[in-house]
């Protein structure tokens, strides 16, 4: 019996032990295999090192870029002359990058993963930086764009442009008081339609200076963010357009509910007035539409008119200064080519966005979302 048992157990032990020898042998040999794929990873790691220190130095712009820690891995000879720093390699960006903005922008993205763009002030030069994680985040590859010179020709050119629009508004004032005052005197009906059209450019000159006096205050201000209901400013809007709706036989319908936003009613009632505006101007039969809607943290206002519609290839550029689609057409209408500009300014100072869509013959859609919470309010 003992002998029986005995005979069992050896069995067992060699069957045990000749399946731990598979297992090893099996072991062994995915080890080996790994070590070969760890060194193909190694290999295919280097290559991929070396061709993005290839992309880097051979920009014509200042690039770098930083691992997970906050190491230079490889700066191109721009970003040390913009550092005016030899040593940028291997050593932490905040060595030569003191700039809180900076700082900032690295956090943040280590933070959410998404690239973000800012402009930076770097020894006496403004640089408009592209943050951009790659190699599933591992590093950051930044990219520097000199924008000084683009910015200062910006200045002096608003500069100009507030200051000659300010110095314009007086001289037609003038004009226009004294064409109202020569029409009452004098009675030659050639004259009268003279007059007329003297009026009519001079109004159209005022409406230019007016929007580019706008702009201009636009672009200084900073916005002093309080709560309102964008129901109450868009019903005060469509009362002010009520009389000139039902004279050109249109129909004006809104559709809005009360949503509590954080803004400059002010500034708002503006954007809606253009855009209103324009959706009359532009309409001759049917219908405008004035929609709201809360989604999640942001409030959707559209507004669609039934009019003539712009053509698609000049949509890309309808929110430009000065930029009108028929110039014939505007002139006759009274536009200026700034009101679109204007409402893109305000919904920037909002934080928000501003979305076009339109068919010529069918007519337009202005889709502007604005977040109901501003941070830092
Ligand atoms: P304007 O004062 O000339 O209307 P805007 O900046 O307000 O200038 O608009 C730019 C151009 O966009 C206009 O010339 C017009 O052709 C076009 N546009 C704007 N809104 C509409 C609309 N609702 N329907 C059709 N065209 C429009």
């Amino acid at each position: 019996m003992n002998q029986t048992i005995s005979f069992f157990l050896s069995v067992i032990s060699l069957v045990a032990i000749v399946y731990l020898y598979i297992r090893l042998k099996h072991l062994a040999y995915l080890h080996k295999k790994s070590l070969t794929l760890y060194d193909d990873l190694k290999e295919v790691n280097k290559n991929l090192q070396k061709d993005i220190n290839t992309i880097i130095t051979s920009l014509p712009a200042p690039a770098m870029i930083i691992n997970t820690n906050g190491i230079i891995i490889s700066a191109n000879e721009e970003a040390k002359k913009i550092t005016e720093n030899n040593q940028l390699e291997y050593h932490s960006y905040i060595v030569s990058f003191k700039q809180p903005e900076f700082i900032e922008a690295i956090q943040q993205i280590q933070k959410n993963k998404k690239g973000i763009v800012k402009e930076i002030g770097l020894k006496n030069r403004l640089y408009l930086v592209s943050f951009i994680p790659l190699i599933n985040n591992e590093v950051i590859f930044i990219f520097f764009k000199d924008i000084t010179d683009k910015k200062e020709i910006e200045k002096v050119k608003k500069e100009l442009i507030s200051n000659m629009s300010h110095e314009l508004k007086t001289p037609l004032t003038v004009i226009q008081g004294y064409i109202d005052t020569l029409y009452d005197e004098v009675n030659s009906p050639v004259a009268k339609q003279h007059l007329d059209t003297v009026k009519k450019h001079t109004e159209r000159l005022t409406n230019i200076v007016n929007d580019l006096l706008k702009l201009s205050e636009l672009e200084e201000v900073k916005i002093e963010f309080q709560k309102f209901d964008i129901k109450d400013i868009i019903e005060s809007v469509s009362k002010i357009f009520e009389k000139k709706v039902s004279q050109k036989g249109l129909t004006l319908k809104l559709d809005i509910e009360n949503v509590y936003i954080e803004g400059d009613p002010i500034k708002i009632e503006e954007l809606l007035i253009n855009l209103l505006d324009n959706a009359i101007r532009y309409t001759e039969k049917g219908e405008i539409n004035i929609k709201t809607k809360k989604e999640d943290n942001y409030l959707i206002i559209s507004i669609r008119d039934t009019g003539i519609g712009i053509p698609e290839h000049c949509l890309p550029r309808i929110f430009e200064r000065f930029y009108v689609v028929d110039k014939s057409r505007s002139r006759e209408t009274g536009g200026t080519g700034l009101g679109l500009a204007i409402v893109k300014h305000i919904v920037m100072l909002h934080n928000g966005t501003i979305d076009v869509k339109s068919s010529l013959g069918t007519g337009t859609e202005f889709i502007i979302s604005l977040p109901v919470k501003q941070s830092g309010s």
